[in-house]
């Protein structure tokens, strides 16, 4: 069997994080732009692999190169994967602490390495820096991945890695254990390196599918959200629809809908331009929200027609809603707009005969007569309802 010594490991093991690390930054370029941080992770793993490269290589290369360098790309590796941690959780990069830790960390280990050489001494200053680092990264993945278990896992070796350094600075303070210096056999030297050799790749694997989980959420959430007017869209109308028609069918609650089409949009794109054809759309979106109650479901039905779905509501106080937001429409004060006016199906149904099909094919017909009946105005689905909703209604 062949026999590993522990700078091969550590050799071995600087590579792989620095493969993953390379992976994530080709991933990066792909990412939306409300993704952030993940560039700075994958540049925190690359540093890290030069890290253990140049610290591993003690001996055989200078001294100013294997211990102040390499615990600099160390300590400023982990600490760029926490300001990358902080970008990607919308928190503000600690840049001055992890500035002020590196620059404590340099001074201190030539100092100690030149002036007054002391292994001890310098395994101290990067240790007590690591830890803090380290405990600070968990705190934050720990704190806002909670809803994550890849951000838990990452959070966890943190810890884990917080807990190992400060036994590893606890060791080296019983100064006959710690003379031996990075590659030292003692028990707790061994544990230490396999740790650090271990978290960085497993971090850094966490790291990618923590970044690939935020990828996943956001592509689901664009999938169902309307890019210009920030409302629903279909897609994720039918699914509202679907969950509210399980609940209206156990109940046997009613389920209404308006269909809301804006007049003669063709004229407004025509005189004023699409751009503001497109401002109307997002205008109407706005007006319309404030209109409707909390629990209703406005989205973008396609082009400049909407739809809006009343869990509970019956015919009469659709209507009446219906008419609020063709009130609310009409009445524009921005003047930087055109004026405009939408006309309004609606429909209701009761129970699981509220299917959508059936509930758009009602409001469609009533967005219909809503139009020839001259625009700017609400119809009812129900031709038999008409006389008693329009007169509770009038
Ligand atoms: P009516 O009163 O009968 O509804 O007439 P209309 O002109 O509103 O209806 P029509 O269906 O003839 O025209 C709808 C127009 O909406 C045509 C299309 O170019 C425009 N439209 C669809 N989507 C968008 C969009 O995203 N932005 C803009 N600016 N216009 C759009
Ligand atoms: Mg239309
Ligand atoms: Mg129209």
């Amino acid at each position: 069997m062949p026999a590993f010594d522990l700078r091969t490991i550590l050799l071995m093991s600087a590579v792989m994080p620095g493969l993953v690390a390379l992976v994530m930054s080709s991933m990066r370029r792909n990412f939306p732009r409300n993704i952030r941080g993940v560039g700075l992770w994958a540049l925190g793993a690359l540093l890290e692999s030069l890290a253990v490269i140049v610290l591993s290589l003690r001996g055989s290369v200078p001294d100013w190169l294997s211990i102040i360098a390499g615990n600099v790309f160390l300590i400023g590796g982990i600490g760029i994967w926490l300001a990358g941690s902080q970008r990607f959780y919308g928190l503000r990069p600690s840049w001055r602490l992890i500035a002020l830790l590196l620059v404590i960390d340099a001074s201190g280990l030539a100092i100690m390495t030149w002036i007054y050489p002391t292994g001890a001494g310098r395994s101290l200053c990067s240790n007590v820096i690591l830890a803090y680092l380290y405990g600070r990264h968990a705190h934050v993945m720990l704190g806002f991945g909670r809803k994550d278990k890849h951000a838990l896992f990452v959070g966890a070796m943190f810890l884990i890695q917080t807990i190992v350094t400060v036994m590893r600075i606890w060791t080296s303070l019983q100064a006959s254990k710690s003379a031996g210096g990075l590659l030292a056999t003692d028990l707790m030297q061994k544990i230490y390196l396999g740790c650090g050799a271990f978290m960085g790749l497993a971090v850094t694997v966490g790291f990618m599918l923590v970044a690939m989980n935020r990828l996943r959420i956001e592509f689901e959430k664009q999938s169902l959200v309307d890019p210009l007017t920030g409302l629903l869209n279909r897609r994720a109308f039918v699914r509202e629809h679907a969950d509210a028609l399980q609940i209206a069918s156990r109940k046997g609650g009613f389920l209404s809908l308006l269909l809301i089409d804006i007049d003669h949009f063709k004229h407004v794109n025509d005189t004023y331009g699409h751009s503001i054809g497109d401002d109307v759309l997002v205008d109407f979106a706005t007006r319309a929200a404030a209109v409707l109650p909390h629990g209703a479901q406005l989205a973008r039905w396609g082009g400049e027609e909407f739809a809006a779905l009343l869990p509970g509501y019956v015919l009469h106080d659709a209507l009446v809603l219906a008419d609020s937001v063709r009130l609310q429409v009409s009445s524009q004060t921005n003047t930087e707009l055109p004026d405009y006016t939408c006309s309004i199906g609606v429909a209701s149904l009761q129970g699981e005969a509220a299917s959508i099909k059936e509930l758009v094919r009602r409001a469609d017909g009533a967005l219909y007569r809503a139009k020839h009946g001259g625009r700017n105005r609400v119809s009812p689905a129900e031709e038999m309802a008409i006389a008693s909703a329009v007169a509770s209604f009038s």
